[in-house]
């Protein structure tokens, strides 16, 4: 089938269309952020992890379906080696209309222009505080410059859209919200206020306890600016809001606990060991690494699968912060 193919094959039982794949090209981390994974993670086996090839043969199956935005996420997806060469080669295929990134930053200073010279259209950075100090114990090992050089970088460099994803936690960065957004402002680009999901074991907090409601942010917010709803989609989740006066900065939250985005679910998400999570709170899930291996060069082997594990995917996620039954797949294997 070609890639040029628009007719959406992927429909799930719930009528939802998925013309959206996130890639998570590697579980591998130059930061041990606390929500994301244990300072002691330990990593999958390279075996186990799929090839760039692979990688870039399920991306291609996914977009003769109809898929026409990829994100590529990890782990860190730019410490992956030759990572570049995927951007390259995806960002060639014309059918795909948005080739997106989300990253921790710390490579941008190195990799922004190839990036876009690639094709990408849109990058997300990670940031959930502009205090070193701060930034060091929720990333463990962190160097906020580093960031910020990145950032600055990729803001030079023009891409479609640049975007902050800060995971707000009470009692680490629940009062910057506002430094967050003027920072934004002054950049004149976005941000994300994310809500943390219980994905993984996790002894470094009580994830109940530091849970900081999207609502909360956004109360927080209007003490501060005027701030107004807009219907604006990107691929993803967020829910948009514009700032009076300050037309180049949109301020979104990502809200999966205090404002369901399940029903309009249009996505899917390759682990790094090549498992397809039909849904990033439930484990559902297709093993296209052995639909891969074992049918050496077979594209329909490969297309067959996918369209068969639309039939997988759940209604929506479970989570519960209270729960003492949390997910074991971390964020960074997941591909957040
Ligand atoms: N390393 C890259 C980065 O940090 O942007 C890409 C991978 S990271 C797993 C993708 C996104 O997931 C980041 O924005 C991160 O803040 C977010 N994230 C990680 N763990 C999370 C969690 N438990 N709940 C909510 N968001 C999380
Ligand atoms: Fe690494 Fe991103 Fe996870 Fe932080 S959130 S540990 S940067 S994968």
């Amino acid at each position: 089938m070609s890639e040029s193919n628009t007719k959406n094959q992927l429909v799930d039982r719930f009528g939802r269309t998925v013309n959206y794949i996130r890639l998570s090209v590697t579980d591998r981390c130059d930061l041990r952020c606390v929500y994301c994974m244990p300072e002691k993670m330990k990593f999958v086996p390279r075996t186990q992890l799929l090839t760039l090839e692979e990688i870039e043969s399920i991306a291609r199956s996914f977009i003769g379906l109809g898929v026409d935005k990829i994100r590529i996420t990890g782990g860190e997806p730019l410490v992956r080696k030759n990572i570049l060469q995927l951007f390259n080669n995806l960002g060639e295929i014309e059918a795909l209309r948005d080739l997106t990134l989300t990253t921790n930053g710390t490579q941008l200073k190195k990799f922004a222009r190839p990036l876009k010279d690639a094709g990408v259209t849109r990058i997300n950075v990670s940031l959930d505080t502009l205090r070193a100090d701060r930034f060091h114990d929720m990333t463990r090992i962190g160097d906020l410059q580093q960031t910020l050089d990145g950032l600055d970088t990729a803001i030079a460099c023009d891409f479609d859209q640049i975007k902050l994803n800060s995971v707000v936690m009470k009692n680490h960065n629940h009062d910057e919200m506002h430094d967050l957004v003027k920072f934004c402002i002054d950049r004149g680009i976005d941000i994300s206020f994310i809500e943390e999901m219980p994905l993984g074991d996790n002894d470094h907090h009580d994830r109940a306890a530091t849970y900081c409601s999207s609502d909360e942010i956004l109360a927080d917010l209007e003490q501060h600016y005027e701030i107004i709803p807009t219907t604006m989609k990107t691929a993803g989740p967020t829910r948009y809001y514009r700032l009076a006066e300050h037309d180049n900065t949109r301020v979104g939250f990502i809200s999966p606990h205090s404002h369901n985005f399940c029903d309009s679910c249009n996505r899917v998400r390759l682990t790094a060991e090549g498992r397809l999570l039909l849904c990033l709170g439930q484990e559902h899930s297709m093993d296209l690494r052995r639909v891969v291996r074992s049918n050496p060069g077979d594209k329909q082997a490969l297309e067959n699968a996918i369209i068969d594990s639309m039939q997988l995917k759940p209604k929506g996620h479970e989570f519960d912060l209270n729960s003492q039954t949390v997910l074991l797949r971390h964020m960074n294997l997941t591909g957040g």
